[in-house]
């Protein structure tokens, strides 16, 4: 019967109720419930997949984690996602997003998945640290966090001049001084694309030299309007309350001059973290965190389990990308739902 129910001989006895006795599963679902298709996170990945899902049939369960909506929920202005010509502010986006995936009947539920174990078939979750669940297949949406500096001015001007994405919110300071922190390649690239738009860059380096590729420094040293402050350390970013960010409080670090820059713009762009620590011990990641896909899908090494936005993209990250993927990881969980039912 086991075989019949194509389950594991080891699965646990409310499994193989849930799966095989629908009609007495009700028992173990006062004990722990299951979810057919459960999608971890709330940006544009987790909400595209949530949608795919929904009209799929597939009773989607969306937990939103810590940030519901996700980086764009932090962003002022999104004005390069197709559909809205005159742009539109990131939490609003965000809303319309959880209010499409909500009408075709995602549910979708505050809470943060703090743990799960991918060693069986029915994968096991846990939410906000005690609610057991379990799933047949699991969708990760859970995006990236950029690295902070970890300054109250940072914090303070975000949104009013200080940014984590160049592609995002360069536009706002056009024909402005704007500076970057950084020196690897996401700082490089950020510095590129903004010396296109802003009249000066200035890319603020913590030691002598870049961590970015050569082809990357290469440009960044040859471009006219961008310069590299080496080893300078921001003390603090300047501004007030009316015209948000004005400049910033820089240290050398050899010299220990101290020093201001007028800028506009304050561009952090020290790295990225995937949020993707809870899969660690399932999941095969690059050194970096990013969950590993198959190339051209969002299967990861565990059957029934897909990853697709930020948590698996260090190249892209914008949001369209991330809802592409997300349509996809929707697509390939329903797929693998079909086959593993017809197997049964
Ligand atoms: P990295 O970790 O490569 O670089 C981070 C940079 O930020 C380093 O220069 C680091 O300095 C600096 N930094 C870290 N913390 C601080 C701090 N508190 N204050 C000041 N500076 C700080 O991150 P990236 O996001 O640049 O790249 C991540 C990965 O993604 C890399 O493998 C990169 O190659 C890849 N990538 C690839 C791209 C592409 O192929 N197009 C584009 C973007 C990224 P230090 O060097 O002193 O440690």
């Amino acid at each position: 019967m086991l075989a019949r129910c194509g389950l594991n001989p080891d699965r646990a006895a409310s499994a193989i109720i849930a799966r095989c006795f629908p009609q007495i599963a009700y028992v173990e679902k006062m004990a722990i419930e299951h979810i057919p298709c459960l999608i971890i996170g709330s940006g544009p990945a987790g909400y595209t997949a949530a949608i795919y899902a929904a009209r799929a049939g597939l009773a989607p369960v969306m937990y939103m984690g810590s940030q519901p909506g996700g980086q764009l929920t932090i962003t002022s202005d999104v004005e390069n996602f197709p559909g809205y010509p005159d742009g539109i502010g990131g939490p609003e986006m965000m809303q319309d997003l959880e209010n499409q995936a909500k009408r075709f009947g995602t549910d979708v539920r505050y809470g943060l998945v703090t743990g799960v174990d991918f060693s069986d078939e029915l994968k096991k979750i846990t939410v906000d640290f005690e609610k057991e669940l379990t799933a047949d297949a699991v969708i990760i949406a859970t995006g990236a966090s950029a690295k902070w500096l970890g300054l109250k001015s940072e914090e303070h001007y975000n949104g009013r001049g200080v940014s984590a994405c160049a592609v995002c919110d360069g536009f706002f300071f056009r024909g402005q001084d704007v500076a970057v922190v950084g020196g690897g390649d996401t700082a490089a690239e950020e510095a590129s694309y903004l010396a296109k738009l802003a009249r000066k860059v200035y890319l603020i380096v913590r030691r002598d030299e870049l961590r970015a590729s050569q082809i990357m420094q290469k440009r960044v040293k040859n471009t006219p309007n961008l310069e590299i402050l080496w080893n300078t350390e921001t003390v603090e970013i300047v501004g007030n309350e009316q015209a948000g960010v004005t400049g910033a409080h820089l240290r050398n670090v050899v010299t220990h001059e101290v020093y201001d820059i007028p800028v506009t713009g304050f561009f952090v762009a020290i790295g990225h973290q995937p949020n993707t620590k809870i899969f660690a011990e399932w999941l095969e990641m690059d050194t970096n965190g990013y969950i590993k896909t198959v190339p051209g899908t969002t299967h990861t090494n565990v059957e029934g389990v897909f990853a697709c936005g930020d948590a698996q993209d260090h190249v892209y990250r914008q949001a369209v990308t991330a809802a592409g993927t997300g349509c996809m990881a929707a697509l390939d969980a329903e797929r693998w739902l079909a086959a593993v039912e017809a197997n049964v």
